[in-house]
């Protein structure tokens, strides 16, 4: 097994063995264990949320068991929850928006849909790089290399810079550069490196694409497998969600690619969240308050992040999840997420001037 190492930032990085999600979830259900509610007792709370994953929705259930709130799950994709927000204005039933990508929060902050969550909890529990004073990021995810080990040696694709060398030539996959988890990554550069080499980093990738950017971070790693290209750029969840699969179709994509975590022997591998905060017309802002602080607890944390193989954002927390473990430690950007997320505008400027459509 892959030593793991210690890393640069607050965010959570040794992985032991002990704690199970089912584990998790059975003591939160013995917590909460409480008389059926009345319709005068109820309270509850709504949730509008981008994450769509049944592990979710068990969590939901052990905090109602746990507070007696009850929570109405509303999921959609990220861009038709911010719309609905926008369009319902102050009649919106919302009280927590959680959404994946600082990119996304970030906007969300920008349109004025959050408040200050003003808990000392979450100050506490989560690193202050993965959160601003309106929304907190509860999971982290990378942002890694998939490689055809028979056609590119891990060797040469040490770094994101490494992929505008000219031997990269028609052998790289990417989603389309205007994707929130593209603009987080050119984002990031425009931070470490400036205008002038984002610019003509992205330039040279675009130069070396094996095929116009299109699908999602899945099918760039499918395509390295079918030999279409040698080298996608996805977050982490999607493979080991792979590597998990019980699929042989999935297995045998497993078995033909290798990940690859970029910029070791430099800042470290780009590093997002997924998130939420208590949005700025919440009907139950003490109710959404409670809840955020439920989804960073110590308990709550190993399972909410397990249910999409991510990395809980609390520090110490055990993980039991074998894909993880198997890809073992990696060096993490230490740079705060809210940093990286403030320059999509520009970094959208530049997806535009170099054609990484
Ligand atoms: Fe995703």
């Amino acid at each position: 097994m892959a030593a793991h190492k210690v890393y640069a930032t607050g965010i959570p990085r040794l992985f032991l063995a002990g704690l199970t999600s089912l584990g998790l979830l059975g003591s939160l259900a013995g917590l909460g264990l409480s008389s059926p509610l009345t319709a005068a007792q109820t309270k509850e709370l709504t949730l509008y949320t981008a994450r769509h994953y049944s592990s979710d929705d068990a969590l939901y259930a052990a905090f109602t068991r746990q507070t007696g709130i009850k929570v109405n799950v509303i999921s959609a994709g990220d861009q038709p929850l911010i719309e609905r927000l926008k369009s319902e204005g102050p009649a919106s039933p919302a009280d927590v928006l959680l959404l994946a990508d600082a990119a996304r929060l970030w906007a969300a902050e920008q349109d004025g849909l959050f408040q200050a969550h003003g808990s000392n909890q979450l100050e506490k529990a989560i690193p202050a790089d993965l959160r601003t004073q309106n929304w907190v990021g509860l999971t982290t995810r990378a942002r890694v290399l998939i490689i055809d080990p028979k056609r590119v040696k891990t060797s040469e694709v040490l770094s994101y810079s490494d992929l505008a060398k000219p031997e990269m030539k028609g052998l790289i996959c990417t989603r389309s550069g205007s994707h929130p988890y593209m603009l987080s990554l050119f984002g990031s550069m425009l931070v470490a490196e400036g205008s002038a080499k984002t610019e003509a980093w992205m330039r040279a990738v675009v130069a070396n694409l094996a095929r116009p950017p299109k699908g999602g971070d899945t099918d760039q790693i499918r395509a390295v497998a079918s030999g279409e290209c040698a080298v996608a750029i996805s977050n982490s969840y999607y493979y080991a969600r792979l590597m998990r699969s019980n699929k042989p179709a999935d297995q045998e994509v497993v078995a033909k690619t290798k990940m690859v975590w970029p910029n070791q022997l430099k800042a470290g591998v780009h590093v997002n969240v997924s998130g939420g905060g208590i949005v700025k017309t919440a009907p139950n802002a003490s109710h959404a308050r409670t809840f955020l602080e439920f989804l960073a607890g110590q308990a709550t944390q190993a399972a909410f992040a397990e249910g999409n193989n991510e990395w809980p954002v609390v520090k110490g927390i055990a993980a039991n999840n074998p894909a993880l473990e198997k890809l073992g430690g990696f060096k993490a950007d230490p740079m705060p997420v809210a940093k990286f997320a403030a320059e999509q505008r520009r970094a959208q400027q530049l997806v535009d001037k170099t054609g990484w459509k």
